[in-house]
């Protein structure tokens, strides 16, 4: 990754995820894009390998996909290219590190960190302490909260399956099981005929998973793809990575041109001063399933998920377009009255916009709602006359 962002910086930019893992390994990715290094408010790609430390073919396909990629674009393959300047992805091809250096599937406190994301979690004996109390699962948390990833696929092995929430029978569909089926088949049918793609409760049920969480907080797309070589073939390097590869690399450029079409996120444009920072917020609480608390009460945990992310005004004629996922977050199944399955609506809940200079004075603040394939224009004005005066109004 080193030398892929020092060989084409204006296509890859390194990037090291704020939590050290628990025995003091940095993890650590990359971004990829057309003038990467500008904070454009190109809609974002985010694949993970490794949640599992010992299923090393999932890491070998991530960072895979990241080379070929920069190859692609860099000797000027028009697709590739093409795609690259309409998205940006994240790649991190080790979240687990300290699992990996052991080959082990736990972290080094002995906790799957699949099962540690507080979005649904249940205190089972690999879930981890408390919800979040892994940094490794706080790191996607911090990348899925602080970029608009309207895409995310997290690598798994041994299985042939494409799956998306919900990750319990009890929970029911989710609002947006046609999409999640429609992409998931997309992507099952690249990797081969035996792939099925399913929601994840009907594979098996577990808790506490990366892509509950990441759908619920952020109505980005979340699937799990896990990659396995036909029953009877050996399990080599040849057949987990090398003959995957041919494979995994179309499924991944269905979720990359998922991320990168408009009637799959939402857009947000207008014109803000040159050089001004804009920034979307918003904060919400989620809860645990219910569970047997210290005092003897059953209930719910309660935690805060805030998602923030910012876009630079770059452009001479302080043009934008930003591509965002929808304010209208899902209703989720667990909430602070236990278990309420099935939910078919959405929460009102804009998007708050702030217009800051540099040195982050706010400006303008403005409610934004703006739903799936929608494109809202907001009026700056305000940021506008206000950006060079010394004394705001
Ligand atoms: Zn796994």
């Amino acid at each position: 990754m080193e030398t892929l962002a020092r060989e084409h910086p204006d296509l890859v930019k390194p990037l090291t995820l704020p939590f050290p893992t628990s025995s003091g390994r940095l993890v650590r990715g990359i971004e990829i894009s057309r003038d990467v290094q500008v904070n454009d408010g190109k809609p974002v790609f985010v694949t993970v390998g490794m949640h599992h430390g010992n299923e090393w073919p999932s890491g070998e396909l991530v960072m895979e996909y990241a080379v070929d990629l920069v190859n692609s674009a860099s000797s000027g393959d028009p697709y590739v290219s093409n795609l690259l300047d309409r998205a940006r992805l994240v790649v991190v091809p080790i979240v687990n590190v300290d699992g990996f250096v052991r080959n082990r599937r736990q972290t080094d406190t002995n906790v799957d960190m699949n099962r540690n994301y507080g979005f649904g979690w249940l205190p089972i004996s690999t879930g981890g302490a408390a919800p979040w109390s892994e940094p490794e699962a706080r790191n996607i948390e911090w990348l899925l909260s602080t970029r608009q990833a309207t895409t995310f696929v997290t690598q798994h092995t041994c299985i042939q399956v494409v799956l998306y929430p919900p990750l319990q029978l009890a929970a029911g569909s989710t609002q947006d099981v046609a999409r999640f089926e429609d992409l998931a088949t997309r992507m099952a049918t690249r990797y081969g005929p035996g792939y099925i793609p399913r929601d994840s409760a009907h594979d098996y049920e577990t808790t506490g998973e990366a892509i509950d969480w990441a759908y619920f907080a952020t109505r980005g797309l979340a699937f799990t793809a896990e990659t396995c070589p036909n029953s009877g073939v050996a399990r080599t390097f040849q057949t987990q990575v090398t003959d995957t590869y041919v494979a995994h690399r179309l499924a991944m450029f269905e979720a990359l041109e998922n991320t990168a079409d408009p009637a799959q996120h939402a857009t947000i444009e207008g014109k803000a001063p040159k050089d001004a920072v804009l920034r979307i917020t918003k904060s919400f609480d989620m809860y645990t399933q219910p569970y047997s608390q210290p005092g003897g009460t059953t209930r719910p945990s309660a935690f805060t998920t805030t998602l923030t992310s910012d876009l630079d005004i770059t452009k001479p004629n302080g043009k934008f377009r930003w591509a965002v996922n929808p304010s209208y977050r899902p209703v989720p199944p667990y909430q602070a009255d236990g278990v309420r399955p099935n939910q078919t609506t959405f929460y009102t809940e804009p998007w708050i916009l702030t217009c800051e200079r540099p040195d982050g004075t706010v400006l303008q603040r403005t409610p934004v709602n703006v739903d799936l394939g929608q494109t809202v224009t907001v009026d700056l004005q305000q940021c506008t006359r206000n950006f060079h005066k010394k004394n705001p109004v």
